[in-house]
């Protein structure tokens, strides 16, 4: 093949026959999602089996690798834009968001310094002062966007470590005589809390959780108690995570009334709102953040309920500078002549080379527009609600938690049942899932088992929660 014995990129001429071919594969998909199963059904294994065992020699022609894409790698797609599913934090793409991730890696812009591509850090600037803008948070707040939910709280652990000016950083925290860090954070926290403090070395026994109420929300007393039982024993309490939008329920945490302990015990507090926190485009949702005025740090997903593809985190801080003291250092091969007028983002984190997110972030908001986006997310939650009096209305159903968004946690409980509810509702969910036509997933309430369903895509609507729950139904045995 001439291409391989000149070792060129694939021609213009082949770039635009594909491009515009793969360009209508992923509108037609998108147009056509439902004839798709939403979780595929593949055995572990299946899909590798499929592949060869050793990478090709020779380059294949595209048409061949777009073959293999269609029988080989979809069989094994779980399908999140699909409007069935409704499992976790649902997170779906948008189209605008779609032609960005394509003209970012057109670009191939790696935005570790200004001067390795001024429109992606200033865009960044802009897109996150713009995105605080839309969620009316407090004009102090500077942005940041990394790749996940979990690196931003990540980060935001490590400004807190950092504000303690305990040299950690320098002189790292083994093999010195200073006091056990606490982190607090409710039992409903994410995981990705506890793997930040993995991470940190501040060690899973080094976070603790605090209870709830009857409603899943951090019990700000309990809180309290445990900073004082800690301080009491020689414990350094230095950062509490409150959560908009547990993973569970998506319950709220009281932030005002955390924010007021912190304040007073001079600790940081991180607000983790990574799904929920785009619900306040919508300005009547707005009052999820009372209290925001304490936190130190917030983080929000735009991939999560803002329809940004997979991957666009943005980290809100206070005093930008702790971060830039926990990460900055300044090898000679990355210095330029205009360090101290701009902003290099990789100072204000662990990794340097950068992907050009505000990019895909900028095409979404200006293509929706605030009001746009405040649409499709009312238009959830008001589909939620649908859903929530269904299983309301229903005698042999129960609701399991408030419903602050558009996750409903439910169970099937019919009446004079002497089995393992657990049980029943485990086979339930297995039997829903099975179908293909709708994916759902699961929690544990109170040691009860609870199937969620979540409304956060933007290609679902009221038809597909009557349909779910159809399914649900017909699912019973
Ligand atoms: N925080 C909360 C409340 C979440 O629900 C999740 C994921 O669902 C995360 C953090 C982690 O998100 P990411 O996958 O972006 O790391």
């Amino acid at each position: 093949m001439d291409r391989q014995k000149e070792s060129k990129d694939m021609s213009a001429v082949d770039f635009k026959k594909y491009g515009y071919e793969l360009i209508d594969w992923a509108a037609g998909y998108l147009e056509n999602i439902e004839k798709y199963n939403v979780l595929p059904e593949v055995k572990p294994g299946e899909i590798k089996s499929g592949l060869p065992e050793h990478p090709n020699y020779a380059g294949e022609d595209f048409r061949q690798i777009i073959n293999d894409f269609e029988k080989i790698i979809i069989p094994g797609i779980t399908h999140w834009n699909h409007p069935g599913f409704m499992a976790y934090f649902n997170s779906t793409s948008s189209v605008p968001g779609i032609l960005a991730e394509l003209l970012m890696a057109a670009l191939n812009v790696n935005g570790m310094l200004w001067k390795t591509s001024p429109s992606a850090s200033e865009l960044e600037e802009v897109t996150t002062k713009w995105l605080r803008e839309m969620l009316g948070l407090p004009e102090y707040l500077w942005g940041i966007i990394y790749d996940t939910a979990s690196v931003s709280s990540l980060h935001a652990m490590a400004c807190a470590r950092e504000k303690l000016g305990l040299n950690i950083r320098d002189k790292g925290l083994a093999g010195r005589n200073l006091p056990e860090l606490r982190l607090y954070c409710s039992e409903h926290a994410h995981s990705s809390i506890e793997k930040g403090a993995i991470t940190l070395g501040i060690g899973r026994e080094g976070v603790k959780k605090i209870g709830c109420d009857s409603e899943f929300r951090m019990l700000p007393e309990l809180l309290m108690a445990e900073i004082n039982k800690d301080k009491k024993n020689g414990i350094l309490p230095f950062c509490v995570v409150a959560t908009i939008d547990t993973t569970s329920t998506t319950s709220v945490d009281p932030v005002r009334a955390i924010g007021e302990i912190c304040k007073e015990e001079n600790l940081w507090l991180h607000v983790d709102s990574a799904h929920a926190g785009t619900a306040a485009i919508a300005p009547e949702m707005r009052k999820i953040f009372d209290g925001i005025e304490y936190a130190d740090s917030i983080v929000v997903n735009p991939h999560k309920w803002m329809f940004v593809p997979v991957d666009c985190s943005v980290l809100y801080v206070k005093e930008p500078e702790i971060l830039k003291r926990a990460f900055s250092l300044d090898p000679e091969y990355l210095k330029t002549s205009v360090d101290s007028d701009v902003i290099n983002y990789n100072d204000y984190g662990v990794q340097l080379g950068r992907r050009f997110r505000s990019l895909k972030l900028w095409f979404v908001i200006k293509y929706f527009g605030a009001e746009g986006l405040a649409g499709i997310i009312r238009g959830n939650i008001e589909t939620a609600k649908k859903f929530k009096q269904l299983v309301q209305q229903d005698s042999e159903f129960e609701l399991m938690a408030p419903v602050p968004f558009s996750t409903i946690c439910f169970r099937y409980k019919p009446s004079g049942y002497k089995g393992d509810l657990n049980e029943l509702n485990s086979n339930l969910m297995d039997r829903i899932n099975k179908t293909g036509r709708i994916f759902l997933s699961h929690t544990k309430l109170n040691g009860n088992f609870v199937i969620r369903l979540v409304v956060s895509g933007i290609r679902t609507e009221e038809k597909h929660v009557l349909n779910a729950w159809e399914i649900i139904k017909s699912s019973i045995k």
